[in-house]
């Protein structure tokens, strides 16, 4: 898990099994999300050598609008913004 949880925080759940790296979200939100050097599969940046294929982040509620537009991009579903 990246980041921690704080009133300021909102929860995303990256279903990394379904990410087919395209890199739709990454060219969106770079600051965020990166492909895994390990895999090539979607990751936070702070976690760049993710392997597992759910990894949960918290990110600051100021980016919550872009991120929300990288889980819309996503061709398969695979990021998940928790309400
Ligand atoms: S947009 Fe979806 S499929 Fe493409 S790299 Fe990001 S998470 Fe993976």
């Amino acid at each position: 898990m990246e980041g921690k949880y704080s009133p300021m925080s909102f929860q995303v759940v990256l279903y990394r099994r379904r990410c087919i790296a395209c890199g739709y979200c990454v060219s969106l939100v770079p600051d965020i999300w990166m492909l895994s050097v390990h895999d090539g599969k979607v990751t936070h940046i702070n976690h760049p050598d993710a392997d597992d294929d759910i990894v949960n982040v918290f990110i600051e509620k100021g980016s919550r609008a872009i991120v929300k537009q990288s889980e819309s991009i996503c061709p398969v579903k695979a990021i998940k913004v928790l309400e």
